[in-house]
């Protein structure tokens, strides 16, 4: 377990800050939105419950052009051009067009912050406070414009979102020591009845997991035994709900992005990549905002707009998600068979990979100078 680094107690002293942007949740869909408003002439306030980068979120493995593009190479662990399937019938190796990496969560987190000039606090969100203010432990906070990135409970929203009611999976991993070569996955209904489960090795540990995308199976058992088929201590376990169902990306006057906004894909619960590319269009109309070249009303809009145009993507992989543990598993490797093949590989990878591509990241848009003026929030 990582040590806790966070302020508490008397340390916990109020917080008086004036900010023009509050990013509420300081991983990576809110250190994100911060990077994209550096170098302008808004004050940033970050906050989060956690010291930044302390508590890991996920299994951390993302397109290695991603990590390029947002400049965290730094954090690489291992790099990987082939993916391993394996089900109970068949085990097929695939020839990614593209790579993946694991990457070290507390440098990412450190070298993303660095790239940004917010000021950060710990605090913990309780909920939505009036109009403009969000209620915390350390008091009010106000700001004219707010953003959610705290993840899947969605905290300033102001409607609830429960497990195991709501359209959310569930996953655990463990963290042994030791290494692989392959990035492996598992689709056997003995682990998981709807679901997968994985081996991601990052140079000295091996992050093993199951998620389930049926909320109600406990994956407790499961990554244990997986973690014991595969001669691995079931240790430094690590978990946490995964939304599988595109939520409105803004509400009130708020802005929700990654987990909060239900951006986490469908199908491979890949959440990472999706975080930085909301993230960044979120920043980008911040940012229009701050420059004084768009009302706090316009950027909502726009913003939910863009959001929005991606749900067909998220329909048809929860589509494909709902439709994989129905076929018999015979006939799953057979057509595992067929689409290992070099340019069905191909062809999928590369439109899997433009649901949020890394160029996006690249596309700077003109900046004018900054300049500190009064936030316009309504035509
Ligand atoms: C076991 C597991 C493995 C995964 N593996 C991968 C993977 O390998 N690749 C991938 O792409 N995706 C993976 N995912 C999905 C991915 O982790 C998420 O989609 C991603 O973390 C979303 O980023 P986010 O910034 O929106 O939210 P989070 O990373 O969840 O960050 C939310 C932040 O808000 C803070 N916070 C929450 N509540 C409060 C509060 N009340 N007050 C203050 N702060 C608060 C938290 O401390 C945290 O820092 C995995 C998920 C799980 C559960």
């Amino acid at each position: 377990m990582p040590t806790r680094r966070t302020k508490r107690g008397s340390a916990r002293t109020p917080l008086r800050v004036d900010a023009d942007v509050l990013v509420c949740g300081s991983s990576f869909a809110g250190l994100a939105v911060a990077r994209e408003l550096t170098g302008s002439a808004a004050r940033v306030l970050l906050i989060d419950r956690y010291e930044i980068g302390e508590r890991q979120t996920s299994a951390c493995a993302a397109p290695t052009e991603w990590l390029a593009a947002m400049g965290v190479e730094a954090s690489i662990k291992q790099t990987f051009g082939d993916l391993v399937i394996h089900t109970p019938h068949l085990t097929t190796r695939m020839s990614l067009p593209w790579t993946f990496s694991t990457f070290d969560y507390a440098i990412l987190c450190e070298r993303l912050f660095e790239r940004c000039d917010a000021r950060f606090e710990t605090a913990t969100i309780k909920g939505p406070g009036d109009a403009g203010a969000v209620e915390t432990d350390r008091g009010e906070l106000r700001a004219p414009l707010i953003v959610d990135c705290l993840g899947w409970r969605r905290v300033l929203g102001q409607r609830g979102y429960q497990p195991p009611g709501a359209p959310l999976s569930r996953g655990l991993e463990v963290h042994p020591g030791g290494g692989s070569d392959d990035l492996e996955i598992w689709i056997d209904r003995g682990y998981v009845p709807a679901g997968y489960s994985w081996s991601f090795p990052a140079a000295d540990e091996v992050r093993v997991g199951v998620g389930s995308f049926d909320p109600g199976f406990h994956v407790k058992d499961s990554t244990v035994r997986l973690a014991r088929d595969l001669d691995r201590d079931a240790v430094r376990y690590q978990g946490n709900w995964i939304p599988h169902r595109l939520r409105e990306a803004t509400e009130g006057a708020v802005f929700f992005v990654g987990d909060s906004a239900g951006h986490c894909l469908p199908l491979t619960a890949e959440g990472i990549r999706t975080a930085f590319y909301f993230g960044i269009a979120c920043g980008r109309e911040l940012r229009r905002v701050v420059d004084g070249l768009a009302t706090r009303d316009t950027a909502l809009r726009r913003y939910g707009a863009f959001s929005a145009r991606h749900r067909w993507h998220f329909d048809w992989l929860l589509r494909v998600q709902r439709l994989v543990p129905r076929v018999p598993p015979r006939l799953l490797a057979a057509a595992l068979r067929g689409m290992s093949e070099e340019e069905f590989v191909r062809w999928s990878f590369v439109h899997y990979l433009r649901i949020a591509h890394p160029a996006y990241a690249h596309e700077l848009a003109a900046r004018p100078q900054p300049r500190r003026r009064a936030l316009r929030l309504a035509a």
